[in-house]
């Protein structure tokens, strides 16, 4: 039902704005909207702060429905996700109850600054200081490739409070939109993903009260990379949700599109083609699904052992799955597949960021084998 309930509407609603959005590299605002009064927009926000309550295979259906046909909306849902269960896991009620009942409502969306130019895949390198000041935290330092920045109302922001202390050295604060001293740089002109905004946040003086920290200080980059193992799904789910874009369309096309006489989803290297993406589809969707329900337990406090190789090995199967699956869209629809005529070509453009964010791939394997060997 919950399928049925997010297809419907992103194929009714967002759908139709996916190209143009793409084009004109405009932040959906309509689809947000459209989002908010379907309560699709930040479904993981537990009840007790007003959300949906919805658990993390749920959220994860959610994202890939909306991905499926718009992969730069579902970093709406995603994003939100992202840039809150730094407070689910490790912030104190008063946080909790300060913030999350306002991105429940739909009031502000919730973004996640860990990197910086010089501090991507080793992201404990970073420089952004909070120096504590009385009773405050006074901020500086720019943080990069922030998803949403700008139009995001608040951003959990990872900051070294330490230098002496390394990775146990930063922290993780909420700063919002509103606090003096922050700006914004230009959007990123971008491959894919284009109408999601992607910006640098320039912090300077930034002063928040202490009691914005989130969790204990030096415990910023233990929170930054338990969030990860949770939102790893979500990247997983919206890699998914492209793919079965491309690969529906791709199915839909082979079998109009005739030559030699007939259609040529009826020649068989044209079949083995579709069914090679299925296949990879489906295996990467049960994983990324058997990784949801490992999120779901570890939030709610049972000690999930292998959820960190789990998420990554999810995050990595769907995104190299659908980096290939949208690459033979392209292909199944020779060179009507390589215009903007149609939507396939979009889509291996947005497939290609699921490989780089939240961690490259490279660095997910590196992440997998230390579980292993360890
Ligand atoms: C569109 C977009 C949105 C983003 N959104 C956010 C966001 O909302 N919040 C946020 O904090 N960050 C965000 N990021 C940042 C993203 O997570 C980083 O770009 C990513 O982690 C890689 O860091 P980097 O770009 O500095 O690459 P680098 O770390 O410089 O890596 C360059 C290459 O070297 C490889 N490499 C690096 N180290 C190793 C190693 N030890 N072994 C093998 N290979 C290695 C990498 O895999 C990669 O191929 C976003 C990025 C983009 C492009």
């Amino acid at each position: 039902m919950l399928r049925e309930a997010i297809r419907a509407l992103a194929e009714e609603k967002i759908a139709p704005r996916a190209a143009a959005a793409d084009e004109n590299e405009e932040f959906p605002e309509d689809s947000y909207k459209d989002l908010v009064a379907a309560d699709f927009h930040a479904v993981h926000v537990p009840e007790e702060y007003g959300g949906a309550g919805a658990d993390a295979l749920a959220a994860v259906i959610v994202i890939e429905e909306v991905a499926r046909v718009c992969a730069s909306t579902s970093l709406i849902p995603a994003v939100n996700k992202l840039g809150t269960v730094p407070l689910l896991l490790s912030a104190s009620s008063e946080l909790k109850a300060a913030y999350l009942p306002a991105v429940a409502r739909g009031e502000g969306m919730f973004s996640y600054a860990l990197s910086e130019a010089e501090a991507g895949s080793d992201a404990a390198a970073m420089r952004t200081r909070a120096v504590a000041d009385g009773d405050s935290y006074v901020l500086n330092g720019t943080k990069m490739w922030i998803t949403n920045a700008g139009v995001s109302e608040f951003y959990t922001v990872m900051a070294v409070t330490d230098p002496s202390a390394g990775a146990r050295g930063i922290s993780a604060f909420v700063v919002e939109k509103a606090d003096k001293g922050v700006s914004f740089g230009p959007k990123e002109r971008k491959l894919g993903i284009r109408a999601s905004p992607t910006r640098t946040v320039i912090l300077e003086d930034v002063r928040i009260p202490a009691s914005r920290m989130i969790g204990a200080p030096g415990t910023g980059f233990k929170t930054a990379l338990a969030t990860l193992d949770h939102t790893r799904i979500t990247i997983a789910a919206q890699a998914l949700g492209i793919a079965q874009g491309a690969l529906d369309f791709a199915v839909g096309y082979v079998k109009e599109r005739k030559q030699f006489g007939k259609a040529i989803g009826d020649f068989q290297g044209v079949q083995f083609m579709i069914a090679d993406m299925a296949m990879k589809l489906e295996a990467a969707r049960q994983l990324t699904y058997a990784a949801a329900a490992k999120s779901e337990r570890a939030m709610h406090g049972t000690p999930v052992k292998d959820l960190t190789f789990f998420s990554s090995a999810a995050k990595t199967a769907a995104s190299d799955a659908a980096m290939e699956i949208t690459t033979e869209a392209v292909q199944l629809l020779g060179g009507y597949g390589y215009t903007r005529d149609y939507p396939v070509e979009r889509m291996m453009r947005d497939a290609k960021i699921t490989q780089i964010y939240e961690g490259t791939n490279q660095i997910q394997r590196m992440v997998m084998a230390r579980q292993i060997l360890k």
